[in-house]
């Protein structure tokens, strides 16, 4: 079902003599680990395997690795976003070996777009130019966008990455998206105000998703009215290498103070209700993972906006057009 590339992780073990690795892994790579961790036996090193959660390539645990005397990291299950570390590291991406391509074959008739971008997330993307190739022999234009500044390959996207989709949204009648999930193809739709057909390799289907943008709208802008009876503000960043966007929640403070409000910076490493709790706040802005305050809003009790949304309850910007948090180099 996946590609963990047990040649290039030989190489990788032999090339920096490592002793001792650490593994990382994402919750749906675990399952695998006894296949994953032969890798690594078979080439002589040690493996101790890091099992706090995993969710990117922004939570590299290279110090962590370190203070356990590792001579190395491997990161299963996300491209490497350029993140400095102070271990060798090795990013495996852990392609999926399901093929969406009868899917698209099926789907087809469906597509009545004459121009259409593609999306998806690494897991996919080695079938892009073949999806492509299917589109243009049945007239379809296919796009396929350069990569954001955290993605790697064209027509990649991340949760708080969508540059590949921005950048052809404008010469594009409608996305395919490929792969699991309705948060990234609710991303695309918002960042590009397109219709979005999802095709899903793994269960086979095919969907027309077309995202009742007006409901998320009014969702967000509930949140917004919520945050603003609130006066004692908590800005949340992690401590997870790619998500500690410092320089974004220091200015998101001031902004917050010289609107009169109160605004304590919380570092955290795990982003809970329970944690968040101790702390007596009445709303929190996420400065950490754009996709917690979006796709996990439902496990918070308090109101938890984005810092655009923010803005927007302070009155420094316009609720519409509504902007997708982005992380950028500039926030750190
Ligand atoms: S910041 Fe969030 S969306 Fe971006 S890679 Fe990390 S977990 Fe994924």
């Amino acid at each position: 079902m996946y590609n963990f590339e047990h040649k290039k992780v030989t190489r990788f073990i032999k090339k920096h003599k490592v002793r001792r690795a650490a593994i990382q892994l994402p919750a749906g790579l675990r399952p695998h680990l006894s296949e994953i961790k032969a890798t690594f036996e078979g080439a002589g090193a040690d493996a101790i395997i890091l099992g706090d959660s995993c969710y990117g390539a922004c939570d590299v645990a290279d110090v962590k690795a370190k203070q356990l005397g590792c001579d190395a990291l491997v990161h299963y299950g996300h491209s490497d976003m350029g993140l400095r570390t102070v271990l060798p590291t090795l990013y495996v991406e852990a392609r999926m070996t399901a093929d969406p391509l009868g899917v698209v074959e099926k789907a087809l008739p469906k597509l009545k777009f004459k121009r259409l971008g593609l999306a998806t997330t690494v897991q996919h993307i080695e079938f892009l130019p073949k999806i492509a190739k299917i589109l243009r022999s049945s007239g379809i234009k296919p796009l396929v966008g350069k990569p954001g500044s955290r993605a790697r390959y064209p027509g990649q996207i991340l949760g708080c990455d969508w540059g590949s989709v921005k950048s052809i949204s404008d010469k594009v009648d409608g996305f395919l998206f490929i792969g699991t999930g309705k948060f990234h193809p609710l991303g695309i739709s918002l960042a590009t105000g397109k219709e979005v057909i999802a095709v899903n390799p793994v269960a086979g289907s095919c969907e027309n998703l077309i995202f009742n943008l007006g409901d998320f709208l009014r969702q967000r802008k509930a949140m917004i009215s919520r945050a603003t009876a609130c006066e004692k503000f908590g800005i949340l960043i992690s401590s997870k290498p790619g998500q500690a966007r410092l320089k974004l929640a220091a200015s998101l403070a001031g902004e917050l103070r010289r609107a009169g409000l109160t605004a304590h910076i919380l570092v955290l490493d795990e982003i809970s209700q329970e944690k968040l709790d101790d702390f007596k706040l009445d709303a929190f802005v996420c400065a950490a993972c754009p996709r917690i305050p979006i796709d996990d809003a439902g496990r918070f009790s308090k109101p938890i906006l984005t810092p655009f949304e923010a803005r927007v309850m302070i009155g420094k910007e316009k609720f519409e057009p509504y902007k997708l948090d982005e992380v950028k180099s500039s926030d750190f």
